[in-house]
């Protein structure tokens, strides 16, 4: 690969992928853009890694959403909480077509993963095959590959399916999302050996309410799943969501057709 670079830095320049600003190398972001990445840090929701700023708790404590609604899986990893430059990553990955970002966000992730553990199975979350015959790709299983890359774990890209579309989730309350998802994701019957028993890595771009991975995290507990992780890109969260102006699907900050995620 590195042979490559000098000719496509010769026909592309390399650029920030986040603000077009020109960079030394391809596959990094600027210096202002690396700086307006939110990392989580700790201290943090023992359950779900929700920081809790400087003033938190101390260690051991849940988060009030994580008391209200103890979360199905057992812990989520995000390279990043969601805010500008994270989201015009996203837009640019997803709706974009800048596949080629898959990398250095799987990078990010993996940075939060720990030591690999190629014993791990990465299951990607599911599009339905409307949307990835419409977009081409399912960002989900572009990221799965490279954590696979990286190893963090084997990839089972069909791991899990959706038997129906879905109408976007934005708006809806918690026990309206959890009704309109139920039974839109399964575990492929193929794939069963694949889970049973296993620790999964459950990755997607981004997570937002939740309750798509939640609805994931079920049927693969169902199945027999020994351990469910998530992995993500970006992490919205409550508080963030209600600073945003108008998040209207999984992808906050984007004006899409409603089901689109
Ligand atoms: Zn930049
Ligand atoms: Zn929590």
């Amino acid at each position: 690969m590195a042979a490559l670079e000098p000719v496509i830095d010769f026909i592309f320049p390399p650029r920030c992928p986040c603000c077009g600003a020109a960079v030394g190398r391809h596959g990094g972001l600027c210096t202002e853009c690396w700086g307006g990445l939110a990392i989580p840090a700790e201290p943090w929701c023992a359950l779900c890694q929700r920081p809790f700023g400087d003033s938190g708790p101390g260690e051991g404590a849940v988060c009030a959403p994580c008391l209200a609604h103890p979360p199905r899986h057992d812990g989520i990893f995000a390279a990043t909480l969601y805010t500008e430059v994270s989201r015009k990553l996203v837009l640019a990955f997803k709706h974009g077509r800048r596949v080629a970002l898959a990398p250095m966000l799987a990078r990010l992730i993996a940075a939060r993963l720990g030591a690999p553990e190629p014993e791990r199975v990465i299951v990607p979350v599911p599009l339905h095959r409307w949307r990835l015959w419409a977009r081409g790709y399912n960002q989900a299983a572009l990221l799965g590959r490279e954590l696979e890359r990286l190893g963090h774990g084997r990839l089972v890209v069909d791991g899990l399916v959706r038997r129906r579309r879905t109408p976007s989730l934005g708006g809806l309350g918690r026990a309206e999302r959890r009704r309109t998802l139920s039974g839109a994701v399964a575990v492929d019957p193929r794939r069963l050996a694949d889970v049973q028993g296993k620790d999964i890595l459950l990755v997607d771009d981004v997570v937002t309410s939740g309750a798509t991975t939640d609805a994931c995290v079920s049927v693969l507990r169902k199945s027999g799943a020994r351990c469910v992780r998530v992995a993500c890109f970006a992490r919205v969260l409550d508080e963030a969501l209600d600073a945003a102006s108008s998040p209207k699907s999984e992808t906050p900050g984007t004006m899409t057709a409603p089901g689109a995620t």
